[in-house]
């Protein structure tokens, strides 16, 4: 029976749902040994530097990924990167298949003056730096200004929004880096706008993140009640309304309608409000907005303006995926066909593949399309077997399965002692001491 050698690139969502699909898709006729790839000391993705630290519950997928890892045809490459310590040609010449899962990692720029300022940052970077993610440890996020700006209108602008609105001590018992925590618990920020171009109608927050608002201890969340019913009336006449769509208007209805009870936090929606220019000398100090409306449908500049004084803003307008040597991307994505690089033995799956859309769940179902996809394509004769880890360079210290346990076990355990679920080191050689 052929064993056909697979190479995973990426630890996250997408990683860990293939090497499953992989697992599944075992027979009599059809085995695999699979390499997974990951270039930091640290796995699980966005799972660990993605996810807001006040949602741990969603992080228990890693059970999940664990669960898979344990398996004896999985092995893990943590600490090196493909296309940087590994060539991608090296990859594709040695396994029958390279799936990658390298996620989408760049902030999406909004390309407007002053976006450069100092105190303008990303989602990509903001999130990550709360998040222990080591890239980001030592980012400047200048949180003495009374007032932030969020721009976007998705799940992460809201993550972001409210780590920055909510009371620290609701993040003490939770895994954020500790150095964010720290800082966090300096902030001066009291009122933070998370700002959308278009209206309530068309944000793509879901229902459950917008319905948990109300139910912030510390912090007032602010629509208009106009804002609303505008949004519902214009929802009506684009026609029937879909049921997502219901449970969000209905959810905004309830923010609206909940009574504030007077604390200095406040988290508060513009709509209708496109960034123009930050301003400021030096650094941020003020975020002008064109205001929109929506006519027949469609939004339009109305040519007027307002300014809204800041000295942080993040805009989470979406992610587009990292250069990677040796892969060719279109439109911020690995340029693909449902999954499949043509002329090549590389496949992708995930937000490298799909873009930054759906949940950690939707990559479970694309990994298990594109592993369908990778098997009807496998050669009868699969390739000999080759000791991967002659071609990573001397001088890498790999994470393997074990020395990850040893790593996770370690930050557990410091997090135990503090009633967290993790303390995070956000030191690659402190990790990789731990590793050891
Ligand atoms: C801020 C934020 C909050 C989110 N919150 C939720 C939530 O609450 N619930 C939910 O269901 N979904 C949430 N999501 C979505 C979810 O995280 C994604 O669907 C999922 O992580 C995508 O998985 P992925 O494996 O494609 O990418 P990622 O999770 O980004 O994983 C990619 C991995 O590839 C590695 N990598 C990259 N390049 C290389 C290379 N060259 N060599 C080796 N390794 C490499 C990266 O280090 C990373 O570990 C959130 C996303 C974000 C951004």
């Amino acid at each position: 029976m052929p064993q056909y050698k697979i190479a995973i690139v990426g630890a996250g969502p997408a990683g860990y749902f293939t090497a499953q699909a992989l697992q599944n898709s075992q027979s009599d006729e059809l085995s695999f040994s699979i390499d997974m790839f990951e270039r930091l000391p640290t796995m699980w993705g966005l799972v660990r530097s993605g996810v807001a630290p006040d949602h741990p519950k969603i992080k228990t997928v890693a059970k999940v990924f664990e669960k898979v890892a344990s398996e004896p045809n999985f092995r893990l490459f943590g600490n090196v990167e493909i296309g940087t310590d590994i060539d991608i040609e090296e990859l594709c010449a040695r396994y029958d298949a390279v799936v990658m899962c390298t996620g989408s990692a760049i902030g999406k720029k909004l390309g407007i003056p002053g976006e450069d300022l100092p105190g303008s940052l990303s989602a990509a970077e903001f999130v990550p730096w709360y998040n222990g993610h080591p890239d980001f440890a030592s980012l400047d996020v200048p949180l003495d200004g009374t007032t932030a700006v969020v721009i976007g209108a998705g799940n992460v602008a809201m993550d972001c929004a409210r780590i920055l609105a909510i009371d620290p001590s609701e993040l003490d018992s939770t895994d954020t880096a500790t150095a964010a925590l720290e800082a966090l618990h300096t902030s001066s920020i009291r009122k933070v706008y998370i700002a959308g171009r278009r209206g309530p109608e068309h944000a793509a927050f879901t229902a459950p993140e917008l319905r948990d608002l109300p139910k912030l201890e510390h912090t007032d969340v602010v629509i208009s009640k106009e804002e609303v019913e505008a949004a519902h009336i214009r929802a009506e006449a684009a026609g029937e309304i879909e049921k997502h769509l219901a449970s969000n208007l209905e959810a905004w209805r309830l923010i609206a309608e909940h009574p504030h009870s007077g604390h200095d936090r406040e988290m508060e929606f513009h709509f209708l409000a496109a960034p123009k220019e930050f301003k400021g000398d030096g650094k941020i100090e003020e975020v002008v907005f064109g205001i929109n409306e929506i006519r027949d449908g469609k939004v339009v500049d109305t040519g007027k303006t307002y300014s809204i004084k800041a000295n942080l803003v993040i805009s989470a307008i979406g992610y587009e995926a990292a250069h990677i040597n040796g892969i060719y991307f279109h439109n911020g994505k690995i340029d693909n066909e449902e999954g499949r690089v043509l002329g090549t033995n590389i496949y992708t799956v995930g937000w490298a593949k799909r873009g930054p859309s759906g949940v950690i769940g939707t990559n479970k179902s694309d990994a298990s399309d594109v592993v369908k996809l990778l098997i009807s394509d496998l050669p009868e004769q699969a390739r000999p077997d080759c000791d991967i880890t002659t071609f990573i360079p001397a001088g890498i210290q790999i994470v393997d399965q074990a020395s990850w346990t040893k790593i996770n076990a370690a930050e557990v355990a410091a997090g135990e002692a503090l009633g967290k679920p993790r303390l995070k080191e956000t030191s690659i050689e402190k990790l990789l001491e731990m590793g050891k």
